[in-house]
């Protein structure tokens, strides 16, 4: 069995971060970055141009990005394993890390399992059909890219988010519609009024989109109505699936405290969870910001946050 300072868990912005500065500390970490949890690299490796991240000033490929970060992590010494962690033990110290495969222990750990993005399985808009060629799941990333430009978008969903999305559409598409299944909206009633008030939006009630059509880009999209299951078909530059994301904390085994929506509960301004020596970065633990660049900037501090504590406790020179 391994034994290691720390071990990562999670292979985004956020574990590859943490991983930079661990292995530029010598703590020789030891990163999960799992295999069927989603893929190795995270999140950005379902997109296609990145144009927000610094020091891109032309944009990167996700994929690019994350390869990028990968070999860095690496150049320092970080070892990678190509494992999903099934479970871990903090009842006791060292910690335990238990793989797919493999088994590890550590004495300080970081959890950057991310998040992943709800998507509804609608004809179209699968990997390899729409999906990241008009269909989305983050506006705030991809709502500013040409292919929406002064179109008509469709934001699935009727909660807060569907609402904050669609109201920042409101930049970029001629107009933007919100598809929700039912007669009323569950978001809250501020946004729910920012949103229907707004003068490029418009709430399509009682429907929901059945099917995503298009050339090399979306073009189209056919409307159900849930009551009389009339169709229709209407042009469309864009779909963004804004039903929410499930944090991947469920191989934690409610070992760490969460949130009420799962997301992990960390000390505000720290990465510090309520085990000591678990520290957390990036989505896993952020339902507000959700950026490659936050989440990176998380997992820097929760190795240094980590490193710390190492350091208190005697645990590294
Ligand atoms: C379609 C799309 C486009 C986006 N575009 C942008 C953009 O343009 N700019 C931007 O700033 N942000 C963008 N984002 C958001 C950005 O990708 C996330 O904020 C960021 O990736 C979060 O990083 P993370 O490291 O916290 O987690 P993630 O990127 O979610 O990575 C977590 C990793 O942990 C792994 N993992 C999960 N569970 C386990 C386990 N049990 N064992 C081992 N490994 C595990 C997963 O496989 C994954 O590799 C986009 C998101 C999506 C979905």
């Amino acid at each position: 069995m391994q034994k290691r300072k720390l071990i990562i868990i999670g292979s985004g912005p956020a574990g590859y971060t943490a991983a930079i500065y661990a292995s530029r500390a010598n703590l020789q970490p030891l990163l999960y970055e799992g295999f069927f949890s989603g893929p190795a690299g995270g999140q950005l490796m379902t997109t296609t141009e990145v144009e927000n991240y610094p020091g891109f000033p032309e944009g990167v490929e996700g994929p690019e990005l994350m390869s990028r970060c990968r070999k860095q992590a690496e150049r320092f010494g970080t070892e990678i394993v190509t494992e999903d962690v099934k479970s871990v033990d903090l009842s006791s110290r060292p910690f335990k890390v238990i793989g797919s495969k493999t088994q590890a222990e550590a004495e300080a750990l970081i959890i950057a399992t991310g998040a992943t993005a709800k998507r509804l399985d609608i004809e179209g808009t699968r990997d390899g059909e729409f999906w990241q060629k008009g269909v989305t799941a983050c506006a705030v990333c991809d709502g500013a890219a040409p292919i929406f430009r002064n179109q008509d978008l469709f934001v699935i969903g009727g909660g807060d988010s569907a609402c904050e999305e669609a109201i920042f559409l409101t930049k970029y598409g001629k107009k933007v519609y919100i598809v929700h299944r039912r007669d009323e909206l569950r978001a809250s009633k501020i946004m729910a009024e920012r949103a229907t008030k707004h003068p490029k939006i418009e709430v399509i009630w009682d429907h929901v989109i059945v099917k995503v059509e298009g050339d090399t880009i979306v073009r189209n999209i056919t409307l159900q109505d849930v009551k009389t299951k009339k169709e229709h078909k209407r042009a469309a530059g864009g779909v963004f699936f804004a039903i929410g994301f499930n944090p991947n904390t469920d191989f934690l085994n409610g070992q760490l405290a969460l949130e009420e929506n799962r997301y992990l509960k960390v000390t505000p301004g720290s990465t510090t969870t309520s085990v000591e020596g678990v520290f957390a970065a990036g989505d896993v633990a952020d339902h507000m910001y959700r950026q490659a660049v936050s989440a990176a900037g998380s997992g820097c501090m929760a190795a240094l946050d980590a490193e710390r504590w190492l350091s208190a406790k005697g645990l590294i020179d």
